[in-house]
């Protein structure tokens, strides 16, 4: 069973003493699982005898104790219920006071007069998504083990649970993923060091307007086809010029192969390459000098077509400053142009790039 040391040890993922058997159990479970891995309890999997040898009065002995008294007193709710075995289990644990753990909202305040509505504020975003006619689409990916990376030197994202809610009241897992796994931001230092780190990319440029230039069709007929400057051209004269300031997707519509990743990455091993669009390095050079973007990005793994060696685009667009989203999703559902990005990106300190949460809001 686990103790409360080795829980505190792996809080502070100073000690990877985790039980072993709880390190072997999947992320998700059926219920049965669950109940078979309840520590000291008789299991057919053998698991029941299993000791650690660790001192003092553990989690589970404290989840039964609670679950005896919970028993023991017909009628509670499962809330308060869980709540009895949370406080147990917090005590187990010798955490001074139990809020961390339980989950008993407060006292009910009496309630305070209603304040005056508000007749001057503008309408907020929220209020505009529940009237409707607004909406946000997800530019984003899943991460998950599955996810086809760009293998050269990604390795697959890994997800390991150190927590179960069965024992201690609440579930945490450790991920281990490169940054440039799944949809992802490239930062400048990606390309150059001492360029701007993820930590260091500045939020003005993380709202833009969202240029969307679809090449779609002229990709499934061409695997390593670019996009180009007539592209960008032929965009402006259809929907005018490409606002200073904006981000620039392209959409080829590579993301619904994502489930694929034969298609998605096209690997040819004899050739060492891989087969997928990408952004041309004279579009990338026109978009910095003659429009000043933020930044551009790509449906499939990478800025450069598979097929590119040098020059890269990826340098042409990083070491100007600017930042470049990869493995961008659902790009034909937002229009060409008008809609807003919204990049959240989590402050990575010194990372050369960083997995995001990319939007349009439309
Ligand atoms: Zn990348």
């Amino acid at each position: 069973m686990c103790s409360p040391q080795v829980i505190l040890a792996a809080i502070g993922a100073q000690d990877q003493q985790v039980c072993r058997c709880h390190q072997a159990v999947p992320a998700r479970h059926s219920a049965p699982e669950a109940g078979a891995r309840t520590a000291g309890r008789p299991a057919a999997d053998g698991h029941a005898s299993h000791d650690h040898a660790h001192r003092g009065a553990s989690a589970a002995e404290a989840r039964e104790a609670a679950e005896a008294d919970a028993s023991a007193a017909p009628g509670r709710s499962a809330t308060s219920r869980r709540t009895a075995l949370r406080a147990a289990v917090a005590g187990a644990l010798g955490l001074a006071g139990t809020a961390v753990l339980a989950a008993s909202p407060a006292a009910a305040a009496p309630a305070p007069a209603d304040p005056p509505a508000p007749s001057d504020y503008p309408e907020s975003v929220p209020d505009m998504l529940r009237r409707g006619g607004r909406r946000i689409v997800d530019l984003t990916h899943p991460l998950s083990a599955d996810f086809p990376v760009f293998q050269f030197y990604v390795r697959k994202p890994e997800q390991r649970q150190v927590m179960f809610e069965d024992v201690m009241g609440f579930n945490s897992a450790e991920w281990t993923f490169n940054e440039h796994a799944g949809t992802h931001m490239d930062v400048p230092a990606h390309s150059e060091a001492g360029l701007a780190t993820a930590d260091e990319i500045r939020l003005e440029d993380l709202v833009a307007p969202l240029v969307v230039v679809r090449i779609a069709d002229r990709a499934e007929r061409e695997n390593t086809t670019e996009l180009t400057v007539d592209d960008l051209r032929a965009w402006e004269r259809e929907h005018g010029r490409i606002p200073e300031g904006a981000f620039v997707a392209m959409d080829s519509g590579w993301y619904r192969r994502v489930d694929d990743a034969e298609a998605f990455l096209q690997f040819d091993r004899a050739a060492e390459v891989m087969r997928f669009p990408g952004v041309s390095v004279e579009a990338a050079e026109f978009l910095i000098a003659e429009r000043d973007i933020v930044g551009f990005g790509t449906d499939t793994t990478s800025l450069d077509v598979g097929t590119r060696v040098e020059p890269l685009t990826h340098r042409t667009l990083l070491t100007t400053g600017r930042y470049g989203l990869e493995n961008l999703a659902a790009l034909d559902e937002v229009p060409e142009r008008g809609a807003t990005l919204i990049v959240g990106v989590p402050k990575l300190r010194g990372g050369f790039g960083a997995p995001v949460r990319a939007m349009a809001f439309l």
